[in-house]
């Protein structure tokens, strides 16, 4: 809808009313973010106001503090930055530009903010929210406000939302915006590496992070850098031998591009900054080799933000919300933020301090302690990242032979975790062997031992260099199968695949003990765009679609502007929605049909009523996602017609399948990093069964938060047999986020 959305009961003070700002350094994903909370608000009945430029916005008052409708968030998830201003504040720090703040609040009748920043804004905000009784005191002492407006608005309420590419803030999994910097940082390491490759060159890249490694640690790992510099974990005294010879060994091995990851913020044990130009110059003079240097600056807080920075925004926008609409006088302001892609919320000053703790340790050069704060997988990324950076000796006797295949359809990441894999499992004295053309391909006995040069170029590419196929080994194979392994002395098994790399496991672990080459360990690695694995939560692909999918819709969306349409868009994923409802979310589609609802005709008729509500209230564009099997009958060719049929020539329908697009495309840095991380746990897994001399098989999954292996025999319990999908599905929680921000409830 547009026009002003005002109500009749504007002013009686009644309704709550809520601000929304972003402040600080601007992070693509913001925008998703105040979408979401005043679309929230509005549903929940709050009058809505934004900020602009930031808390400078709350002291300037007039045209700054803005009444927003529904309207005035449209269109704005997809871009990057923040359509409402930021700016740092001097005056906001004086007790003077606070109460200046206070009184255009009060006046207006807010008592509640949500906040979108960093440490700075969001400690700033609760100063404001902690002396607000004493400035509503001065304001009324003063004569600038009445005691009755002071008594209404006796508190502040508060939430806030870390907007910081750096992903710096305890408390939270991921930040606003840094998975949009990754985006950024991805596609120069890769556009770098193909020039770097072409001249044998060396590149030291430097990234942002003052006291966060966070960005220059996993850019390394989805980059397929050689060396990285985090401020958080220095490297060890000598480091600069180390890192020639590190590099010198992989150009032995095959490399025809050298990458060094410095963060902004990297320094030695002693405390010396590293700078990227001083790792040049002793790398230009060590090795005798052409180094550029290449500071990525700005351009990491540019450009639209990726999938994920789009549906999470909207995931913590709307708790924010109902955070501040809900919370009482007395609550404690929370950090609304994501845990394993749930809300998590964390008292704010906590995590503010706990945030600004981190640089104080690395000062002090307590540096386990800083990461032990990081967390327990960034730690563990830094570890994988070390087995995989680094060219494996391959002189160790005995080793063992871990053999690599695909099964299930292609995902993009499947090349990133082979590559992994044989790195890793290499770097633990292991030979490694890759299956070219999946379970036929076993049992052809095509399988090449892979070396650490053979998969360099493996990381950033989509498809699935092996190969991979859907079928499933038949009982009859079973014995080829095990002739197979037992010819080529398998000693362990990793399959990385889908829905029929888990059914082949399950099939040949019920009849393991009649063949005696099935007498191994084994694990699958979970990889499909369509998310529909139990035992993980975003499988690889899945992001690498949901993204292709972004990208598709942003065109077709830009397409549609000159008329009015509606595009019933069709998504992949088998008889899971996943794509479909998390897409949605992501293009801000209106309305989502999947098969875990069902599609009923008396729904349809309501969604003609509302489309055309709509469109004869101004709006141009109306889209509908619909899951491949959404419903047998009810076709996305069907809902085109139905829905053209019913337009009365007010819009017009265009069907849109995005088909195999979405399952192509080069992995995004998200799926490279897990693609990696899950391969390295893989191969740790099955090396301790190698020591121990058991045979378990198992598929990765996750206990109490962390990565563990879960047994096939759970496999009955947690899949449905139907429509091979989990039976508890954790996405299905953000349907009613979806609604929540997708269509204007007043209208
Ligand atoms: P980034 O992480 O991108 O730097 P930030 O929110 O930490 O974001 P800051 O410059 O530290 O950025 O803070 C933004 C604004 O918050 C400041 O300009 C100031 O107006 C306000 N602010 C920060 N600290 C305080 C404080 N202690 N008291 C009052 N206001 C503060």
């Amino acid at each position: 809808g547009t026009g002003r959305g005002t109500t009749s009961n504007e002013g009686s003070g009644r309704r709550p009313a809520v601000a929304v700002l972003t402040s600080g350094g601007d992070a693509q994903g913001m925008n998703g973010v105040v979408r979401a909370v005043v679309r929230t608000a509005i549903g929940a009945g709050a009058d809505v106001y934004a900020v602009y430029e930031g808390l400078q916005g709350l002291i300037d008052g007039g045209d700054a503090i803005q009444r927003f409708d529904w309207g005035s968030v449209g269109s704005i998830q997809h871009r990057g930055g923040t359509v409402i201003g930021t700016a740092r504040s001097v005056e906001f720090r004086t007790r003077e530009g606070r109460l200046k703040a206070a009184a255009n609040l009060v006046q207006r009748g807010i008592d509640r903010l949500v906040v979108i920043g960093g440490d700075g804004s969001l400690s700033g905000a609760d100063l404001f929210r902690a002396e607000w009784i004493g400035l509503l005191d001065e304001l009324v002492e003063s004569d600038r406000i009445t005691p009755d407006l002071a008594r209404r608005h006796s508190h502040l309420v508060i939430a806030g939302v870390v907007g910081s590419i750096d992903n710096d803030m305890v408390g939270t999994d991921m930040t606003v915006g840094a998975d949009s910097a990754l985006h950024r940082i991805i596609e120069a390491i890769d556009a770098l590496s193909s020039t770097a490759a072409s001249h044998q060159r060396s590149f030291v890249v430097e990234v942002m992070g003052r006291h966060c490694g966070y960005l220059a640690l996993m850019s390394a790992i989805a980059g397929g850098a050689d060396y990285v510099m985090i401020p958080e974990n220095p490297p060890p005294p000598g480091w600069e031998d180390e890192m020639c010879e590190r590099l010198r060994a992989g150009r032995a091995a095959g490399r025809r591009d050298s990458i060094v990851v410095v963060a902004e913020g990297a320094r030695d044990r002693d405390g010396a900054p590293i700078t990227s130009q001083g790792v040049r110059d002793m790398l230009e003079e060590r090795l005798g080799e052409d180094t550029r240097v290449t500071i990525l600056g700005h351009v990491q807080r540019g450009g639209a933000p990726s999938a994920y920075d789009r549906w999470m925004p909207t995931l913590v926008g709307h708790a924010a919300a109902l955070e501040v609409l809900e919370a009482g006088p007395d609550h404690e302001p929370q950090l609304v933020g994501v845990r394993s892609n749930r809300v998590h919320l964390t008292p704010l000053m906590d995590a503010v301090e706990a945030t600004r703790e981190i640089p104080r340790l690395i000062d002090a050069g307590r540096y386990d302690e800083a990461m032990a704060m990081r967390g327990s997988s960034f730690t563990e990324m830094v570890r994988v990242f070390e087995g995989i950076a680094q060219v494996a000796p391959t002189d160790v006797a005995p080793s063992r032979r871990i053999a690599i295949m695909h099964a299930g359809g292609l995902a993009p990441g499947m090349n990133s975790a082979v590559r992994a894999a044989v790195r890793f499992g290499m770097s633990r004295g292991h030979t490694m062997l890759g299956v070219r053309g999946s379970f036929q391909g076993l049992i052809d006995a095509e399988i090449d031992e892979l070396a650490w040069g053979d998969v360099d170029d493996w990381l950033a590419v989509g498809g699935a260099e092996l190969g991979t196929g859907r079928s499933v080994p038949t009982v009859e194979q079973f014995y080829a199968v095990s002739r197979a392994l037992e010819n080529e002395k398998v000693d362990a098994l990793l399959v990385i695949g889908g829905h029929r790399a888990y059914e082949s496991l399950h099939r040949m672990l019920a009849e393991r003990d009649r063949y005696p080459g099935f007498r191994i360990p084994a694990i699958a690695l979970p990889t499909t765009i369509d998310n529909n694995l139990a035992g993980w939560e975003m499988t690889i692909g899945a992001d690498t679609a949901l993204n292709e999918i972004v990208s598709a819709v942003d065109r077709l969306k830009q397409s549609a502007k000159a008329s009015r349409r509606c595009f019933v868009v069709e998504i992949m994923g088998r008889y899971c929605g996943f794509l479909s409802l998390v897409g949605a979310m992501s293009v801000g589609a209106e309305k989502v049909y999947l098969h875990e609802n069902g599609v009923r005709l008396a729904d349809l008729a309501d969604d003609v009523e509302d489309m055309g509500r709509s469109f004869r209230a101004g709006r141009r564009f109306h889209l509908a996602i619909r899951n491949e099997n959404a419903s047998v009958g009810y076709t996305t060719e069907f809902l085109c017609q139905l829905f053209a049929e019913e337009s009365g020539g007010a819009y017009d329908v265009r069907p849109m399948v995005l088909g195999h697009l979405q399952q192509g495309g080069n992995p995004t840095p998200f799926d490279r990093i897990h693609a990696t991380r899950l391969a390295a746990y893989c191969v740790d897994w099955l090396s301790t069964q190698l020591d121990a001399g058991t045979h378990e098989w198992g598929f990765v999954g996750q206990r109490d938060g962390r990565l563990a292996t879960l047994p096939f025999t759970r496999m009955p319990e947690l899949v449905d047999p139907t429509f091979n999908r989990p039976r508890d599905q954790w996405w299905l929680a953000l349907q009613p986020v979806m609604e929540a921000v997708a269509v204007d409830p007043t209208h």
